[in-house]
Parts: structure tokens; C-alpha cells; sequence
């Protein structure tokens, strides 16, 4: 059946503006004037726009999921309110040995240092843990510490650290995967069952925020299991690529599971709606919590130059073993350091290993020191941003420029720099850490503040165009995922993925998705 759409603006990266789109059997066959020609059912855009479906090039789907299903802490902005939160879940699941939330805002307390003692007053029976939204912390009670026999005499874990007390006893905050593990380890794992329910969960949540394919960064052996099953019983509604993260210690190990595991993947009977292709590297923390890897010292421990989490040579030698395997590679950077290590990893790495089609990813690129901006274009490097981040929140107000000084903190997110020197940019949304709607982020890079507000933008010369913010969350995410043939545009041949706004987003900032659509099938949201 033949579907003409019409009476309204279709928008495709490079394509501009135009009205009328037809489609059949789930591809696009005709736009422009050639659709309206065209007999078939006509659906009217009333005056909507309709856009490619959104790619989130950057995203935690399964986290997310979990994450929904404890205490709702984010975006409460007291520690009072966070404590009523986790109170009011912990007396309605009674049940729950454990109780794990998130993402509260760090930002509310000066240096983030969380204390176990107020969590302690609302829970001391059970263990609480709860993420902070930069995923790089966490807060727990005096129970979590006491399963797992943190004390005064615990070192700081490579890696990692535990916030103390005068006394050298621990505060009750941890910084970095490798300390919450100390705690974490004791917690039940994630049941294959209650992952598949966060696919669910995340399918939903996506596709009513118009994202049409996402992508898993941060694969852990369990989590692609629950992928394939959802693939296998339709429970995966959107197509979603998952990167398998490879630590330091475990890379070599995990090589031959990660090759199983994507063909395995590659059999399923709907391919291109499960891939995995791609590979993470995590190479430092986040500012915000004073371990992002930095050239020069932080200000307020000129001793550190924050986690360095891969010796240069185990780096190369993990992203090139992957490479000859024909992974992509997809790294976290996020200070200066990290940024420099990644690129010289990916250059050094380009020079022996035979040339492909790569496509290497570095994601967050928040602080790049400025030798280094030419050399994305010049390595092919395609820099991952989150739009939402673009602004003076928060965490970069309160958090980050106190740590960094306000020269290195407003030089954050150089994307007008990094476009105009031809670098690739695509975009993600990092959900959970921050929202995974594309509405809530595509002005932000715009204005570099969040539309309707009353302050002032945060280093504008830095701002891109509308255009350029919707071409790297379609087009550009389309290649970082190798999949620009099928997706990411509105023209003939391509897959029916696309969503209709209510409003033309280069008209106003107050645009609802109104519809979804995937392979040429409606997908309601409310
Ligand atoms: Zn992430």
C-alpha cells in the first residue's frame, strides 16, 4: 500500500524544506512535487513537520530502565526532597534487599560530597545506592558501607575514590565504576528478566521521544544476552547498536566472547534491528568529579591531573587488536589528556593496521586542548556530543569551573570551532545521565542556553545552526553508525523512519512529537 504525505514541511539534512512524501512497503518512493503527483492514501501533515527519525548516537537504554525502577530522585533540587523520595520507595517496597536509584543532581551540595548520615535517617535497615547524573558517583548509606567493609583503613581503589572525613573515615560518596564495585558487587546482580523489562521500558521511552535507532554504550557480558532475546521475541521495537565496553584489565579476555556475541547477532532474522559492531573505551572520568584526564593540573588539587585509566601502550594495543577485527572503535574522553591520548592512540594506530572504513568515535570531546581540534578532521575522527550539555548548568557552573577555572570551563563544547574545521558531528543524548529527548536538546547548541531562559548564552561563538544541531542527531549519527544508506535522510530507497512534529522547530521552540513512524508503520505516542 501506497501512503502520500502532505500539507505540511518535510525537512532532510542538506534537502531543505519541501512538502509531500511518499512510501511503500516501509521504504520512501517519491518527494517533493513527484509524491503529490502520486495516487495512494493521503495522510495530512497539518501543517506539522516531518523529519527524519532521531538517532541517538550515545546512550545507556538498559541503565536507564534500571534506573526507572527505583527511588526518582533526578531533578529534585534539595537533599530534604531527595530523602522524602527514597522514604516514600523504600516504604512501598518493603521487599527490596537493596535499594538503587538515581540521578541526583551533584550540584546541590558544594563539591558534591555527599553524606551517608542523611540518607541514614530516612534508611538504615537496607542498603541505598543512588547515581549522581554524571554517572560518575554515587551516594550510599551507612548500610552499603558496612556490607562492604568499607572503613578508614580502605585504600582508595585504582581508579577511584571515597570521599572521607577528617577522621579518614568514608562520607558516603564514591567516584568511579571501579569504587562503586566495591559496593555494587554485593548488590543482587541484574536478572536477565529485569533487563529485558528495561529493553521494554527503553523502547518505549525512545520512540515517544521521535528516536527512531539508539545505540548501547556500555555492553557488559548479561546485557547482550537480553538484547538478543528481545530482538528474537519482538520486544525490541527500535533498532539499536550495542558497544561493548573492554576495560584495561579484561580486553584480551573478552575478545573472543565480543567476536561470538556479533555473530551471533549477525544471524538474527531481522539483522537490522540488533548490531554490534562497536567497541568502548572509557580513557577518563568527568570533570564535575575532578577525574577527567587533563594536561594541566585542577585548580583545586593543583596534585592532579585527574584518572588516566589506559597506559598509552595497553590502549593502543586493545583498539588495534579490535580494529584488525573490524570494530569500531567508540571512546569516552572528556578532558584535554583523555582527548590527546585518544587521538594519538587512533593515529598511531591507523599507521600499522590496514586501512579501513573505520569510522572511530570520540564521545563527550568536552575539553580539547586547542593543537588538537584539527586533528579530528584530519584522523576522520567523527566527535559525539550530548546537545543538552552545551549551556552553563549546573554541573558546569558549580561543579566543573571551580575545579578548572573559567578559562578552560568556557572553552568547553567547541562545536562551531570543530564544524568549521570539517569535523564530523554527531550527536547523543547520554541517557540517563541527561534526557534522551531530542526536544528537550536540539536548541541548546543553538543558543547555548536552554530556550525561554533569562540568562545569558555560555560562550556563543561556539553556538551552530539549527540545521547543523538536527543533521548531526539524523545524517551525521546515520554514518557514525555505517548505516547513512538506509537512514537519516527522507529520499527514495530510504527506510519510512521518521517523525512528525507539531510545529516547525525553525518557527518555535515549542514542538511535541505528534507521530512516529518505522518502517513505514505508525508507532503511536500519546
Ligand atoms: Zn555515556
Amino acid at each position: 500500500m501506497r501512503i502520500i504525505f502532505k500539507g505540511g514541511s518535510v525537512w532532510s539534512a542538506g534537502l531543505g524544506v519541501f512538502d509531500g512524501l511518499a512510501i511503500e512497503d516501509g521504504r520512501i518512493v517519491a518527494t517533493g512535487p513527484s509524491a503529490l503527483e502520486l495516487a495512494g492514501e493521503v495522510v495530512d501533515l497539518n501543517g506539522g513537520f516531518m523529519m527524519p527519525g532521531f538517532i541517538d548516537g550515545h546512550a545507556h537504554p538498559i541503565f536507564a530502565g534500571r534506573e526507572a525502577r527505583g527511588p526518582k530522585v533526578s531533578n529534585l533540587q534539595s537533599v530534604d526532597e531527595i530523602k522524602s523520595e527514597v522514604a516514600r520507595y523504600a516504604k512501598e517496597n518493603p521487599d527490596e534487599s537493596w535499594i538503587i536509584g538515581g540521578a541526583y543532581e551533584a550540584a546541590i551540595i558544594s563539591g558534591g560530597n555527599f553524606d551517608a548520615h542523611w540518607l541514614d535517617e530516612v534508611v538504615s535497615d537496607r542498603p541505598v545506592v543512588l547515581h549522581a547524573v554524571d554517572h560518575h558517583t554515587i551516594w550510599v548509606n551507612s548500610k552499603a558501607l558496612e556490607i562492604a567493609g568499607i572503613s578508614a583503613n580502605t585504600p582508595n581503589p585504582d581508579g577511584g575514590t571515597i570521599a572521607r572525613r577528617e577522621n579518614g573515615s568514608p562520607k558516603g560518596t564514591l567516584r568511579e565504576p571501579i569504587a562503586f564495585d566495591l559496593i555494587l558487587k554485593h548488590a543482587p546482580a541484574d536478572s536477565f528478566e529485569s533487563d529485558l523489562q528495561a529493553i521494554k521500558y527503553a523502547c518505549n521511552e525512545l520512540i515517544s521521544a521521535g528516536v527512531t535507532t539508539a545505540t548501547e554504550c556500555w555492553v557488559e557480558p548479561p546485557m547482550a544476552e537480553a538484547y538478543i532475546a528481545a530482538a528474537k521475541s519482538g520486544a525490541l521495537t527500535i533498532d539499536m547498536h550495542l558497544a561493548f565496553l573492554v576495560t584495561p584489565q579484561n580486553w584480551q579476555e573478552q575478545v573472543a566472547y565480543i567476536q561470538e556475541l556479533r555473530a551471533e547477532i549477525s544471524k538474527l532474522p531481522e539483522p537490522r534491528r540488533l548490531k554490534a559492531n562497536t567497541i568502548k573505551f572509557l580513557t577518563d572520568g568527568a570533570l564535575s568529579s575532578g577525574t577527567a584526564a587533563l594536561t594541566e593540573p585542577y585548580l583545586d588539587n593543583p596534585e592532579s591531573t585527574g584518572l588516566k585509566i589506559w597506559e598509552d601502550e595497553n590502549l593502543l594495543a586493545a583498539v588495534s587488536v579490535y580494529d584488525l577485527l573490524k570494530f569500531q572503535a567508540h571512546i569516552h574522553a572528556i578532558g584535554d589528556g583523555a582527548i590527546k591520548q585518544s587521538l594519538n592512540t587512533i593515529e598511531a594506530m591507523t599507521k600499522t593496521n590496514p586501512k579501513w572504513d573505520r569510522r572511530p568515535v570520540i564521545v563527550h570531546a568536552q575539553l580539547i586542548e586547542p593543537n588538537d581540534l584539527a586533528r579530528f578532521k584530519e584522523l576522520d575522527v567523527i566527535a559525539n556530543f550530548q546537545p543538552l550539555w552545551t549551556y552553563l548548568d549546573p554541573m558546569n557552573k558549580e561543579l566543573i569551573e571551580p575545579r578548572i577555572g573559567s578559562e578552560r570551563n568556557n572553552r568547553q563544547y567547541q562545536l562551531r570551532t570543530l564544524l568549521d574545521l570539517e569535523t564530523r558531528i554527531s550527536f547523543g543524548s547520554d541517557w540517563p545521565v541527561t534526557s534522551h529527548k531530542p526536544m528537550d536538546a536540539i536548541f541548546i547548541p543553538v543558543l547555548r542556553k536552554v530556550p525561554g531562559s533569562s540568562g545569558e548564552a555560555w560562550s556563543f561563538n561556539e553556538a551552530i545552526t539549527l540545521e547543523e544541531s538536527l543533521t548531526a542527531y539524523t545524517v551525521n549519527a546515520a554514518y557514525q553508525l555505517f548505516s547513512e544508506n538506509e537512514i537519516g535522510k527522507l529520499e527514495p530507497g530510504m527506510r519510512a523512519n521518521f517523525v512528525i512534529l507539531d510545529k516547525n522547530p525553525f518557527e518555535t521552540y515549542e514542538v511535541d512529537v505528534k507521530s512516529v513512524w518505522i518502517d513505514g508503520l505508525e508507532i503511536k505516542v500519546n
